[in-house]
């Protein structure tokens, strides 16, 4: 596996991240696609560093981090755990491969105290875009992300809890970086997380408005990060 990163250099050594994983799920049964997991939010993950690139120069460095490996092997995210020597109590997971990967780099590398923040991007591209908070992630980035959508006027961003567990903010959840995940799965599609992991989840379902919302309200999100971070660091 791979994991891809890039790197914009800002005034200041704290690093946001902001992902996405970039693999889709291999299934024999059918051809699957993976138009909204995880095309939606890798090609959003691609112009927003393009962005960010001609709008430095940044306050804070920016990682863009591409995760390989989100997708389990086994059909199901829980189906294959395998045996953890360190910590037989938790089996290691048959997902999130490459961010668990990243951030043991990170740790072993002490950079782990450098990353203030993690944004994840994951199905975020449905044309039907409706975003709930994710029941795991960090409350304060939360907060300003679903405020700043709001205040740009996307009535997207809705204060229900979207079920979703862990993804490849858990990582970083767990190795102490604020992180959140923003992510549509219970409604995707007609019914529960209808088109979901299915041969339905093709290109017709995503649209690149929605994409411009996530990426617009990130955008307009970051220097409020940026402030947070800073003040606290003061
Ligand atoms: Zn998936």
């Amino acid at each position: 596996m791979v994991n891809l990163i890039a790197e914009l250099p800002g005034e200041s050594n704290d690093i946001v991240i902001i992902g996405s994983h970039y693999d889709t799920k291999l299934f024999k049964e059918f051809k699957f696609v993976g138009a909204n997991d995880a095309g939606s939010s890798t090609g959003a993950l691609m112009e927003l560093a393009r962005v960010l690139a001609v709008k430095k120069p940044n306050k804070l460095t920016y990682r863009f981090v591409f995760f390989d490996g989100e997708e389990a092997f086994c059909k199901e995210w829980d189906d294959c755990h395998n045996p953890n020597p360190a910590d037989p109590k938790t089996p290691l997971p048959d997902n999130t491969y490459g961010s668990r990967h990243y951030v043991a780099q990170l740790v072993q590398k002490n950079e782990a105290p450098r990353v203030k923040a993690m944004i994840l991007m994951d199905m975020m591209g449905f044309k039907n875009l409706r975003l709930g908070r994710a029941d795991l992630g960090t409350s304060w980035l939360q907060d300003i992300v679903w405020q700043t959508g709001k205040q740009l006027g996307y009535k997207e961003f809705v204060d229900t809890t979207e079920g979703v567990g862990d993804d490849d903010h858990s990582p970083f959840l767990k190795a102490g970086i604020d992180s959140l995940d923003i992510i549509q799965l219970s409604t995707y599609g007609a019914y529960d997380s209808e088109y979901w992991h299915t041969k339905e989840d093709t290109l017709d379902k995503v649209s690149a408005k929605s994409l411009k919302i996530v990426g617009d309200t990130i955008i307009a999100s970051l220097p409020k990060i940026e402030e947070r971070i800073q003040s606290r660091s003061r």
